[in-house]
């Protein structure tokens, strides 16, 4: 165990590019020609084996010029945390599968809810992400809904709301219909006057509004929806008011930002990701409610586990308030976290990883190579390459597109992309604090110099 930890921080401390640019074709026979049927019966040989088919070539989410995905770098005591979970492997299914562990997990559900501003009936669960989280909101949304019939309901969310709002809704069995996309404005935050127009289109002609799932941080943009406006909607058509905060879940401990996710007490039910904005290794997540009885929804007994009369002996089995049946300590990374460093220590975390992009932001905005399409609420930013002379708009998509793939391929940085109407942009996700603006600056020169070779060789393909 010590041999490998010690391995895995040198290696840490030794990475000078966030990934390899290792391709598929060079990486797969090196994992093919493993035979999973001859063990080497050695802990330091396998050791040595990983480095050659994993450590290598990983993608390290804690180096700096890493500026992709929804993915941070973890703090150390969250670590310990998961090395802890994983050795005494509680399951916090039933509490004579946990004890300490169940209780340890209400204590920080009820810390989210009351930082959330959920009220005293509030309650939630530990879940494995932000999906499975959307998913259990929206089917307590769908069983408090006034209709039997599932053809009726209808879930309102913003054009660029995150996918697992369309996935549950197919697994909740709603009909292919049942999400409708609300137009964002130019802040690609929901617009509440199109909300209005929806619900009361949708209410006049029989429909059931089941729910309006507001995102707090999208994806993208990180563009937090107008949650105060939302609510009053919800409460006029008896809307059940989900909102996923996967990513802006980070202002719960903002010491400077936290107002921008005013409002979202309001809400019925709420989506966390602490794998997301507190830091934490996946996985680490948590749906809220506002009521403690809608839980009931996912609740099933089964004598082998969790009998009904465990309910009225007070014994809590979390069980039943879960999709899940065995299920990871995963709290205890978070617990670690707050009583080692305090919820203000990942609240400044997440407040330098915002100031660092609106930084960014200024940089992108004074550069006439590019083009950026908002300022950003939390942590990231869109933009694209936009070159002087070219008038064609597929050619300046391809030249972002490669741009992004030569990075890619050269491991110096790792940048995400995204279409915005039609077309091709690229992203930044800044989650990790040790990234400064020279990072960014230097990353922003990569880009633009792969761009501009992509388009010399286009012009001598033409000529
Ligand atoms: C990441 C994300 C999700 C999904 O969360 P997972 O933990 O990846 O399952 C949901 N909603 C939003 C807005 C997200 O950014």
């Amino acid at each position: 165990m010590t041999e490998g930890v010690e391995r895995v921080a040198a290696k840490l401390a030794t990475t000078d590019r966030p990934f390899t640019g290792v391709t598929v074709d060079a990486l797969s026979p090196r994992i093919d020609e493993i035979d999973l049927d001859r063990p080497l019966h050695d802990t330091t040989a396998v050791l040595d084996e990983l480095e050659d088919v994993y450590l290598r070539d990983a993608v390290y989410f804690h180096h700096p010029r890493y500026l992709a995905h929804l993915n941070c770098p973890v703090v150390i005591p969250a670590l310990l945390g998961e090395a802890v979970l994983s050795a005494v492997n509680s399951s916090l299914d039933t509490w004579d599968q946990s004890a300490g562990g169940t209780l340890i997990e209400r204590k920080l559900v009820d810390w989210t809810a009351r930082r959330i501003g959920l009220g005293p009936a509030a309650d939630g669960v530990f879940t494995s992400g932000g999906t499975q989280s959307n998913l259990q909101a929206l089917l307590l949304a769908r069983e408090e809904a006034k209709t039997e019939s599932l053809a009726k309901l209808r879930v309102f969310a913003s054009e660029v709301s995150h996918f697992s709002v369309q996935k549950s809704a197919k697994l909740l069995g709603l009909g292919p219909d049942a999400v409708v996309p609300i137009p964002v404005d130019h802040d690609k935050r929901l617009r509440t006057v199109a909300l209005a127009r929806e619900l009361e289109r949708c209410t006049g002609a029989g429909l059931v509004p089941m729910a309006v799932v507001a995102t707090a941080g999208t994806t993208d943009f990180g563009s937090i929806d107008p949650l105060p406006e939302i609510a009053e909607l919800c409460e006029r058509y008896g809307t059940w008011m989900h909102v996923d905060a996967a990513y802006g879940c980070g202002l719960l401990a903002s010491l400077k930002h936290r107002n921008r996710i005013d409002g979202i007490e309001r809400a019925d039910s709420v989506t966390v990701d602490y794998h997301k904005s507190f830091f934490q290794p996946v996985s680490s997540s948590a749906v809220l409610v506002r009521d403690a009885a809608t839980l009931r929804h996912a609740t099933y007994h089964a004598e082998y586990l969790n009998p009904r009369r465990m309910v009225t002996e007070r014994i809590p089995n979390q069980v039943d308030k879960s999709l899940q049946t065995t299920r990871r300590f995963d709290a205890l990374k978070l617990w670690m976290t707050l009583r080692v460093m305090g919820a203000d220590g990942i609240g400044r975390l997440f407040d330098e990883v915002c100031d660092l992009a609106a930084e960014g932001f200024e940089l992108l905005s004074a550069d006439p190579r590019f083009e950026v399409v908002v300022a950003p609420s939390l942590s990231t930013l869109v933009f694209r390459y936009v070159p002087a002379a070219v008038t064609d708009p597929a050619e300046t998509d391809r030249a972002n597109l490669y741009a992004r793939k030569a990075l890619f391929a050269s491991g110096d940085a790792v940048v995400a992309g995204t279409k915005v109407a039609g077309r091709h942009y690229l992203k930044f996700t800044l989650l990790n604090p040790e990234t400064t603006t020279a990072d960014i600056a230097a990353v922003l020169d990569l880009i633009a110099g792969h761009a501009e070779q992509y388009l010399g060789e286009s012009l001598d393909r033409a000529s």
